[in-house]
């Protein structure tokens, strides 16, 4: 049955603004993880009401300078699997998750998470550079600005490279801060070390996201993410996991309408749960 059955008219108007083919959003985070707001329920609650297919709460596991992983995974699995049952009855898939912070560093602990608990999704983020986080200003300080993206693109490229993992979560996020800060971005100075990213996202079977929290920032900034993803096709890339990476129930799909304009200005396709690969339900 078509999920739109389902759905309140009275959140007609939320749902149109959503594209009709970004009906999934796999990439947020619930009060399980540090910075979340709002509870799985909440938040899959949220998702239904915006007329989205599948969700997936993906939570944070780090484990630089002593993080302790993924503290609360017990209580996300107990409180996920209950809303599975609960939100299969109306039409929403869904699925479990976890964000690996620089997994390919922390490989010992990251297996060990893994082999203990039956993630369905596994997406893995740059989060830290020269043992900085990456929404620091120090990651650029004393350092010149196109070295700095050149180290990111090139640990995206290792952390794909050596560790096995579904979405290569927000590819551009040392943009995030860089553009905050004012500073420039030229991709085409940058092209060697962007494109050894996309290859080896293409040749391991990742699926790579466009993150679409901060997609209406910076107009010039979708410009050059425009000539990325064109790259992306060029090496091989066929579609896009579009992901919000919501951290409350207000941020669910937002940006998802700039995110079907760059595909549809490149051509790529909107990659589903089913199409992951390695995505099973447990
Ligand atoms: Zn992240
Ligand atoms: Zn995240």
């Amino acid at each position: 049955m078509s999920l739109r059955h389902f759905v309140d008219p009275s959140l007609f108007l939320s749902k149109i603004m959503t594209p009709p083919s970004l009906l999934t959003d796999l990439h947020m985070h619930s009060i399980y993880s540090p910075d979340g707001h709002h509870t799985p329920d909440a938040m899959f609650q949220r998702g239904l009401e915006l007329g989205l297919e599948a969700m997936a709460i993906t939570e944070h596991a780090e484990w630089h300078k002593g993080d302790a992983g993924f503290p609360r995974v017990e209580e996300y699995f107990h409180a996920t699997l209950a809303c599975r049952t609960k939100f299969a009855q109306q039409g929403l898939g869904v699925y479990t998750g976890v964000e690996l912070g620089n997994p390919h560093i922390y490989a010992r602990q990251a297996y060990h998470l893994l082999d203990e608990f039956p993630f369905d999704i596994i997406i893995g983020s740059v989060h830290w550079l020269y043992d900085i986080n990456i929404h620091d200003t120090a990651v650029f300080r004393g350092r010149n600005l196109n070295e700095v993206y050149t180290d990111y693109f090139y640990e995206a490229s290792r952390l794909c490279e050596e560790f096995p993992i579904d979405i290569l979560a927000h590819f551009d996020r040392i943009l995030w801060r860089a553009t905050l800060l004012g500073l420039p971005f030229y991709p085409t100075q940058l092209e060697k070390p962007i494109r050894t990213m996309l290859s080896t996202v293409v040749r391991r079977g990742i699926s790579l996201e466009l993150n679409t929290r901060h997609l209406a920032m910076n107009p010039t900034w979708r410009e050059n993410l425009t000539t990325i993803l064109t790259w992306f096709k060029e090496e091989g890339g066929l579609g896009l996991v579009v992901n919000s990476d919501a951290h409350q129930t207000s941020q669910i799909t937002l940006n998802f309408d700039i995110a079907e304009t760059l595909l549809r200005q490149t051509g790529l396709l909107a990659i589903t749960p089913e199409k992951l690969g390695e995505v099973t339900l447990a």
